[in-house]
């Protein structure tokens, strides 16, 4: 290979490595949810949940906002299990600090 063509594909890895690199910067995360009735953000909801079965992503959670009192159904688009009770919390943990971050 001649040392010029081979200059050639290595600046345009480079310039694909980069258009990724932007295109990662721009993945926006979905906005945080918001009571249906008063717009709390990702707000506090108390549930009494019952029994029930049905595939994960059919869920739909039922819950009273706890700052305007109203019922609420919650559905989510994107559930990630875990194996363990300790690794979902530890989840929770990085959300909650990503959030605060934000
Ligand atoms: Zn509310």
């Amino acid at each position: 290979m001649l040392m010029e063509e081979y200059a050639k594909r290595i600046a345009n890895s480079l310039e694909k490595m980069v258009e990724l690199s932007i295109e990662a910067d721009n993945v926006t995360e979905p906005p945080p949810p918001k009571c249906p009735h008063c717009n709390t953000i990702n707000p506090t909801i108390a549930v009494q949940e019952g029994g029930g079965q049905g595939s994960v992503n059919t869920f739909i959670i039922r819950g009273d906002c706890t700052k305007c009192g109203r019922t609420l159904y919650a559905v989510s688009e994107l559930w990630i299990l875990h194996p363990k009770l300790e690794s979902a919390e530890m989840h929770i943990a990085a959300i909650k600090k990503r959030m605060a971050e934000n």
